[in-house]
């Protein structure tokens, strides 16, 4: 700290904290499930059923009692009589007795009375015998028999507060006969890029001039973290035109991420546009490479996210910075970037005093390599990359290091 009431720059962690500890409660609404892939369950789910909800055959084939084929083989086959046939999906009143079968379909109900399944290609029929079935092998108790409740039992968590809605969880809220659930609503997410230097494309460019990336970075990303991104247009470096375009995209959204204009220049005008329109810093400068200058601010139940203008800063703060927001906004428990481990197939060093999040790939076996220039501004390695390693100040990791790539799919 220079002093303690100006902010300096702080630790991710603490940042990320502070962030996560100044977000409201997710708002909750309720969704079809068939459309809620993604979306963060904010209530626990308890099955009101067992599953399967009966007994019922693993195979095609015929329902027996295993006391009555202990014997059979295919030289020596037991002859059963045939009493009945379930269909899947069909009823059946009678019982199983000794020297019986009923013939099943997979997920047919089990009869009473019998306590295996011997499958259908284990079985012969005879020309002019059509009650009558050869069983060709002996079976166990419960074999090919799917037990009600074997899975499942009525009562057990089937969703989890916290947890992402996927196609899997989905599937078992389904079979369970649930069709709709509790999540987090997806926060709008203003996006606003500032400079005076930025074109649209398909603009011509002047002596100076660079075409925009950051907005189409930073959209999916937000969509990727469940938000629902907002594009607004271009903002020139002005203090006027910084005002104008924030307070228009605070009254349409819940959120905004700015890009650029939060360094230290003169030219730098979202702070001060963010305070005039009675936005409160919270804090600005993170301990990290790239994305040092990084402002979190509040607006009343909004709140600011001001990523710094290059490309790939802007990129990884909001990886480390916003995309838990969204996340926890919405309700999730978990909301760091998922990692896995890999082996480095070359030296990966940080001679730098701050913090890297360096760019990487990671090959067919597992091998992770520099993805290139490591500059902020250097966008091809970051097209290129897999992840990202973290790698402390004056951190010299060798070849054959395990590392921790942090994945961002
Ligand atoms: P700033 O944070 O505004 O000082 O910008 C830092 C660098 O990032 C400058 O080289 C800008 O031209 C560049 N930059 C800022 N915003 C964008 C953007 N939206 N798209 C591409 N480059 C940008
Ligand atoms: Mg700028």
């Amino acid at each position: 700290m220079t002093s303690p009431t100006i902010p300096d720059v702080i630790q991710l962690e603490e940042a990320q904290q502070r962030i996560l500890d100044t977000l409201p409660a997710p708002v909750v609404e309720r969704v079809e499930i068939t459309n809620g892939d993604g979306r963060f369950l904010v209530e626990n789910i308890l099955a009101a059923v067992d599953l399967p909800p009966f007994d019922n055959s693993a195979m095609d084939g015929y329902a027996v009692r295993a006391v009555d084929v202990a014997g059979a083989s295919a030289t020596s086959p037991v002859r059963l009589r045939v009493v009945g046939r379930i269909p899947a999906g069909g009823g059946f009143d009678g019982d199983i007795h000794a020297g019986e079968c009923v013939r099943l379909f997979t997920g047919s109900l089990l009869p009473r009375g019998a306590d295996a399944v011997v499958m259908q290609e284990e079985t012969r029929t005879e020309a002019g015998q059509p009650d009558g079935v050869l069983i060709c092998d002996r079976a166990q108790p419960n074999e090919n028999i799917r037990r009600g409740g074997e899975d499942v039992q009525r009562g057990d968590l089937i969703g989890r507060r916290g947890e992402a809605l996927t196609p899997g969880c989905i599937a078992l809220l389904a079979a369970a006969g649930i069709s709709d659930a509790a999540v987090g609503q997806r926060p709008v997410v203003g996006l606003l890029a500032t400079g005076s230097e930025l074109r649209e494309a398909g603009q011509s460019l002047a002596p100076g001039q660079i075409y925009e990336s950051n907005r189409a970075a930073l959209a999916p990303l937000i969509t990727r973290a469940g938000g629902v991104p907002m594009i607004f247009p271009l903002v020139s470096d002005t203090l006027a035109a910084t005002c104008a375009a924030l307070e228009t995209a605070f009254a349409e959204c819940d959120a905004v991420v700015t890009s650029g204009g939060v360094s230290v220049g003169e030219m730098d005008f979202v702070k001060a546009a963010f305070e005039q329109l009675g936005g409160e810093l919270q804090f600005w400068k993170v301990a990290i490479r790239p994305g040092k200058p990084f402002v979190f601010g509040r607006h009343g139940k909004k709140f600011l996210f001001g990523l710094p203008g290059n490309p790939v800063s802007a990129f990884v703060t909001f990886l480390l910075l916003v995309r838990p927001a969204l996340r926890r906004w919405q309700g999730a428990t978990e909301t760091g970037l998922r990692s896995y481990p890999g082996v480095l197939g070359e030296m990966l060093a940080n001679r730098g005093d701050r913090r890297h999040f360096v760019r990487v790939c990671v090959d067919a076996s597992g091998r992770v390599f520099s993805a290139g220039r490591q500059a902020s501004h250097a966008l091809s390695s970051l097209a290129e990359a897999d992840g990202l390693v973290d790698l402390t100040a004056g951190q010299v990791h060798p070849v054959g290091t395990t590392v921790n790539v942090l994945d961002w799919a």
